[in-house]
């Protein structure tokens, strides 16, 4: 294990967020390595942490004053062993290489878990899509495209939003790569409803997400009735966790985005959850307008930057729903959160916890669930929208929530059954990172050295 870590922090000395995914991984799947020689045989190893392709490119786009910008464009192909490339792509000023290949390493073992026949795949820019005009947001997602374009198709890399790329964004990249193939192909996902979307794909991730950690719950005859519940972000993953905990009985409290939180102990119901998308998805603005709408709650500005602890996970609650993004759960957040007796944190963000409050949370008997396995709600339904648009069909929505539900409950029982398999019992970041790893690798080796 330690020669592959050599490997990449000598080649990518500067890849921190990607070497915290690959140790993550290396560590659960040390004993799958032992017990199987023939994978260490195979350098699957060697071969899984390096990506495939790595694409970068630039993007020049016209302000609303005529000034000519230039952002970086990135697209990481991380693994193709189960199928075509399904990149999440991300619009937001830190986005680098290591973001991407540690959002891409994820995404291969994610996608696996689901059942369904995708690789993984990260891109996007370090554009910044705040204040930005619709103009100008369609003229970027335009010069984007206009090189993202060469490098996907359905059966070669299909495309989904992540943080910073919605249904408009979507909209403005499907509008142009359809002009440039020539072809109305569903090589993205995410799409408007009245032109290749599928109902439900905009609420997967964070239903999925729910409807995951209800699963654990099951296992200790817990259930959302009552739960007051931490969420943190205040876009798709975090709007659709809140969604489905208030609809399942639970008293959700907070909600954030990169300028703080909002706390509201009455608990947000459905009409403030309403106000939420529309001042997040129209309006544009920041969660701080939350209080003027409802003085009952209370603001509280947060810099998250250099790994500070967030006071959002010092509220007394049972459940926490980190729907953010990468490392906002620190060490000290994580002990804020035993101390107050929380019960289970589900991560409905990518890796939103760091290694030391992973650690914390594996030590003690609470449920935890990773990222990979608890947010895969979004690309299942990504893949569903896939066959529709194979099928020439639209299902409903009824219908693609029962296998979004029938999806989750198949994730967890693999990850219950991989951990158990190697000797950790109820350890759901073991056994989501065994189970895609296995499933990947054999397929790798069946597949050669290439
Ligand atoms: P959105 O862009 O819709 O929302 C992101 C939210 O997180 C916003 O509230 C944003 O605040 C906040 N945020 C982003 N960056 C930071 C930061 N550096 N510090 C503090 N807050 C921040 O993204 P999504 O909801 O789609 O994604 C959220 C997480 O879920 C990500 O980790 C993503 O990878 C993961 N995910 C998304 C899926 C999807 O289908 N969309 C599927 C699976 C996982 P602000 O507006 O101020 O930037």
């Amino acid at each position: 294990m330690s020669d592959i870590l050599e490997i990449i922090n000598t080649r990518d000395p500067h890849e921190t967020e990607f070497v915290q995914a690959v140790v993550e991984v290396l560590d659960s799947v040390k004993p799958v390595l032992d017990q199987n020689p023939h994978y260490r045989q195979a350098a699957v190893l060697e071969r899984i942490v390096e990506p495939e392709r790595i694409v970068t490119f630039r993007v020049p786009w016209t302000d609303d004053q005529g000034n000519v910008n230039v952002n970086r464009g990135f697209c990481v192909k991380m693994n193709s062993a189960i199928g075509p490339y399904k990149t999440a792509l991300r619009f937001h000023p830190s986005v680098n290489q290591s973001i991407l290949k540690f959002l891409a390493f994820e995404q291969v073992f994610k996608n696996a878990l689901t059942t369904m026949p995708l690789g993984g795949g990260a891109g996007g820019s370090d554009f910044d899509p705040k204040g930005k005009s619709d103009d100008e947001m369609m003229r970027f997602c335009q010069s984007f495209m206009r090189e993202l374009y060469l490098l996907i198709g359905v059966n070669t890399d299909i495309v989904a939003g992540d943080i910073g790329v919605g249904s408009r964004e979507i909209g403005y990249l499907f509008g142009m790569y359809k002009k440039l193939s020539n072809e109305f192909a569903g090589a993205l996902t995410g799409k408007g409803l009245n032109w290749g979307g599928s109902l439900v794909r905009a609420q997967a991730a964070g239903y999925g997400c729910v409807y995951f950690a209800a699963e654990m719950m099951a296992t200790r005859n817990m259930t959302f009735e009552g739960q007051v519940c931490l969420v943190s972000g205040s876009g798709n993953v975090a709007q659709h966790t809140a969604e489905k905990l208030i609809e399942l009985g639970a008293k959700v409290v907070t909600l954030s985005d990169s300028a703080g939180y909002i706390y509201d102990p009455e608990g947000i119901d459905k009409t403030k959850l309403a106000f939420v998308k529309r001042l997040k998805n129209f309006r544009r603005g920041r969660i701080e307008e939350y209080v003027d709408n409802y003085p009952g709650a209370i603001f509280t500005q947060v810099d998250l930057s250099h790994h500070r602890s967030n006071p959002l996970w010092t509220h007394r609650a049972s459940c926490a729903f980190p729907c953010a993004t990468q490392n906002e759960i620190n060490e000290e957040d994580a002990y804020a959160l035993i101390n107050n007796n929380v019960k289970l944190v589900c991560e409905g963000a990518n890796m939103p916890c760091t290694p030391e409050a992973s650690a914390i949370f594996l030590r003690k008997p609470i449920l935890y669930a990773p990222g990979k396995a608890a947010n895969a709600g979004g690309v299942a339904v990504s893949g569903l929208e896939m066959v529709q648009n194979s099928q020439r069909l639209k299902w409903l929505a009824e219908e693609v929530d029962e296998r979004l539900r029938i999806i989750m409950k198949g994730i967890h029982a693999t990850c219950l059954e991989a951990a158990e398999a190697y000797g950790t019992p109820g350890n759901y970041l073991n056994g989501a990172n065994i189970a895609g790893f296995t499933k990947v690798v054999d397929a790798m080796i069946d597949q050669g050295v290439v």
